[in-house]
């Protein structure tokens, strides 16, 4: 893969593909400022040698254009004090006057445009708009992990036009982190899989039946699971189109001789709310119009066992509506044992949008091994799926 260690960027103008997308609070400031501090390591190259930067970007999923709450004009403080630079902004994406703006840049000073996903053709990866982007810079380096399983405009679509074309230094890291991972032995290789859904993860578990001795599953998902073997459920989320796949699920880890992990008991609310009455019962026993939303405390501990006695373990998904501090046990608990069992020479990476909030917000960020920045890049890559946005570098 083509690296940007010995590149000069000396007077280029260097279009760079980050992953900026951060949460931002009610008035617009940064709550979380991972995936900013996780770029900073390419773009201080690029500015150390002289060049050019211009940041390219997404936030959030805008539907219908601009639209004020997805500006990327809400993270230049934060993105300027990581830097330690002043950061202009440009309040257009293509076009003439963003052209003219890339062209009055100095060396080593840095340019942000406004969110690439206020254009529809972004998304569809148009190579029209690529076209327009590509104008923008002499050099293209994709740094953008969290999104270089998708096939858009400015990840993949992109990279063609330009001939001097290289993976910035996240990638590289994240990639290096995966694959150490798949080196590892099955043995001792834990895997936990939370969040609210079990349809966007089938894959991966698929996959992972191959790679772990044990697959933990815990959050949203695991209701459809116990919904699955005959549990009764209350109002928890369940999906009801993949009741068969999850049974279809646990037969193939038995198959493989895989550990399929459920929760055993369940905190339940009488809303979905932090405030809501508070019951823990049986999994497999939820009292009608209550909601799951965490695990219970016979779960943490035996899921906890399970994380201890590992050698390597990845995890994807809260175990709980973790957002809710009063839902927030399950998850914090898989994030300490996380944590010991690397603290103890385990190896370890946690990825996902979710799961790096809810570390971050335990303060427990640099107690595991590898932090990705992908939750959906992360799982394509275990799946041992093409990634486009760094194929397309190659
Ligand atoms: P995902 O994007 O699939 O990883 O899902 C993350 C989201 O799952 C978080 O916002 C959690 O609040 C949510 N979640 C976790 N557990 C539950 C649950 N038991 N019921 C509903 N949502 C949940």
């Amino acid at each position: 893969m083509s690296n940007i260690n010995s590149v000069s960027f000396l007077n280029k103008r260097v279009l760079i593909r980050v992953d900026f997308n951060v949460p931002l609070d009610e008035k617009f400031n940064v709550v979380d400022d991972s995936r900013i501090k996780a770029a900073a390591s390419t773009i201080i190259d690029v500015l150390r040698k002289n060049g050019r930067v211009i940041l390219l970007s997404h936030l959030g999923r805008p539907k219908n254009g601009v639209e004020l709450k997805y500006s990327l004009k809400h993270i230049v403080p934060s993105l300027s004090k990581i830097l330690g630079a002043p950061v202009s902004f440009c309040s257009g994406t293509i076009g003439c006057d963003v052209v003219k703006a890339t062209k009055d840049l100095g060396n080593g000073e840095v340019l942000l445009l406004e969110n690439v996903r206020f254009y529809k053709e972004e998304t569809i990866g148009d190579l029209g708009f690529a076209k327009e982007l590509a104008k923008l810079g002499d050099v293209y380096i994709n740094d953008a992990f969290g999104v270089s399983h998708r096939n858009h405009s400015s990840v993949s679509v992109i990279s063609k036009l330009f001939e001097d074309r290289f993976l910035g230094n996240l990638i590289f890291s994240e990639v290096t982190n995966l694959n150490t991972v798949l080196k590892r032995e099955k043995s001792g290789f834990t895997a936990i899989i939370g969040g609210a859904k079990i349809s966007s993860k089938i894959n991966v578990i698929r996959a992972l039946f191959d790679k772990v001795e044990t697959l933990i599953v815990g959050g949203g998902m695991a209701y459809t699971f116990i919904n699955s073997m005959g549990g009764i459920i209350g109002d928890s989320i369940v999906e009801k189109d993949s009741l068969v796949l999850a049974d279809s699920l646990i037969k193939t880890a038995k198959e493989k001789n895989v550990s399929l992990v459920l929760p055993v008991d369940s905190i339940n609310g009488s809303c979905f709310e932090n405030s809501s009455d508070i019951i823990c019962s049986d999994i497999f026993q939820i009292p009608a119009s209550y909601i799951g939303m965490d695990i219970g405390p016979k779960s943490v501990d035996m899921f906890k066992k399970i994380i201890l006695s590992s050698k390597t373990v990845i995890w994807n998904g809260p175990m709980g509506v973790f957002e809710f501090s009063n839902f927030e046990t399950g998850t914090r608990e898989v994030a300490k044992a996380t944590c010991e069992t690397t603290r103890l020479g385990g190896f370890s990476i946690v990825g996902g949008g979710d799961s790096l909030a809810a570390i971050n917000r335990f303060g427990l960020n640099n107690c595991v091994s590898f932090l990705s920045t992908g939750g959906g890049a992360m799982l394509s890559y275990l799946e041992g799926k093409e990634l486009p946005g760094l194929s397309a570098i190659l």
